[in-house]
């Protein structure tokens, strides 16, 4: 049975602004999930109504099997971690490690307890707790953070974009951190945040919005390899999944210069336009000697160590990008005058989709 579910959940602000359409997902116990999407997409407006902080337009959310749609956010028995920590500066950390649990009247014997396991969970030095948030560094703010919600052993813990006042060094270590505090706490986690790989590297699940619109859910590895549209599609990975129009002939991508990729099975779409997505590492790249495949002008090249991208046209509207390992880069020996590479592409790397109405066709 899932533990928390959404059913057609909608948000109106006041405004008339709709911020939530017709939200629908079932969390399973100890799972952990990512909302993930641009600013303003909705996933704030999403764990506020979980957690009770605002009220929904219609629809149902059920904890459990008990509906919480009027529940007050103190019964609901779920600890919020935002981004900005929300530490209470004159407190010494031990205080703010506490604070919520002497409002709850928790006995001394219980805090101590509950302490000391959220102390070693965090791996955070005992001397720490008797200092006040300023002599931390961002990091162990955050983990402060996490450890007051720790202590309070809610059955959920919703994090809104927890590490993005963190640098990206940190964002990196705090993301492996909590991964493991999840393990260890097993609590049902839903995960906020507007960057991809967060969500490609900490989820069991993704959920992708758009507008307030559920895009898809999937695992990482579906909503990479299986986008189900466009948005999704160029939303996840890095760099952005390559868009080139085409047509569909006879069982056939046929691309401008008159490039065709064979396909294995015909599809069952019946138009002759089509959106092709190809990732910028899902090519084959040689020299320009095979006129029969697609001609890549390179304009720049970004050199990253491993790997390099290139930057180009494969026609006057079109631009693609290609992410190739560098010592293969290295044997084209492209030279200012030279600039050209061919790109030669495998069926099963396309993804392809309806121009009109941006769907996934296979
Ligand atoms: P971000 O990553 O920037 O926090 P988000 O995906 O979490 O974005 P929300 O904060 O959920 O987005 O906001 C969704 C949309 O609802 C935004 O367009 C926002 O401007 C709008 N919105 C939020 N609160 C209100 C409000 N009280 N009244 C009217 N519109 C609101």
């Amino acid at each position: 049975m899932a533990y928390v579910t959404f059913k057609d959940v909608k948000k109106i602000f006041p405004n008339g602004f709709q911020a939530v359409h017709q939200f629908d997902l079932e969390v399973t116990e100890n799972e952990f999930i990512v909302l993930v999407g641009p600013s303003g997409c909705g996933k704030t407006t999403t764990l506020r109504m979980l957690a009770g902080l605002e009220t929904l337009t219609s629809g149902e959310i059920y904890i459990k099997e008990k509906k919480v749609n009027d529940l007050e956010p103190k019964d609901r028995n779920i600890a919020m971690v935002f981004q900005n920590y929300a530490l209470y500066p004159h407190m010494t950390i031990y205080d703010n490690l506490v604070y919520g649990l002497k409002v709850q009247k928790v006995p001394q014997k219980e805090i101590d307890i509950r302490v000391k396991e959220a102390i070693k969970i965090l791996g955070f030095p005992q001397e720490y707790l008797k200092r006040k948030p300023v002599q931390l560094s961002g990091g162990q703010k955050q983990r402060v953070a996490l450890g007051r919600t720790i202590v309070r052993r809610p059955a959920i813990f919703l994090m809104d974009e927890p590490l993005s006042n963190l640098d990206a060094k940190l964002r990196v270590q705090m993301r492996y951190e909590i991964n493991r505090i999840h393990r260890e706490v097993k609590a049902t986690t839903i995960y906020v945040t507007h960057d991809q790989v967060e969500a490609m590297t900490m989820a069991d699940r993704i959920v992708v919005m758009n507008e307030g619109v559920i895009q898809q859910i999937g695992t990482p590895d579906e909503v990479y390899r299986f986008p189900s549209n466009v948005f999704v599609a160029t939303f996840i990975g890095a760099p952005t999944m390559n868009l080139i129009k085409a047509k569909y002939i006879k069982q056939a991508i046929v691309f401008s210069n008159g490039y065709q990729v064979a396909l294995p099975k015909p599809l069952a779409f019946q138009k002759e336009d089509i959106l092709v997505g190809i990732r910028p590492d899902d090519m084959d790249v040689k020299k320009v000697d095979t006129q029969h495949l697609l001609n890549l002008a390179v304009e720049n090249t970004e050199l990253l160590g491993h790997d390099s991208i290139l930057y180009g046209d494969i026609s006057k509207e079109e631009k693609l990008v290609v992410k190739l390992p560098t010592h293969q880069l290295k044997k084209l020996s492209l030279t200012k005058n030279k600039a050209v590479v061919s790109l030669e592409f495998q069926a099963e790397n396309l993804h392809l989709f309806d121009p009109e109405t941006q769907q996934r066709i296979r």
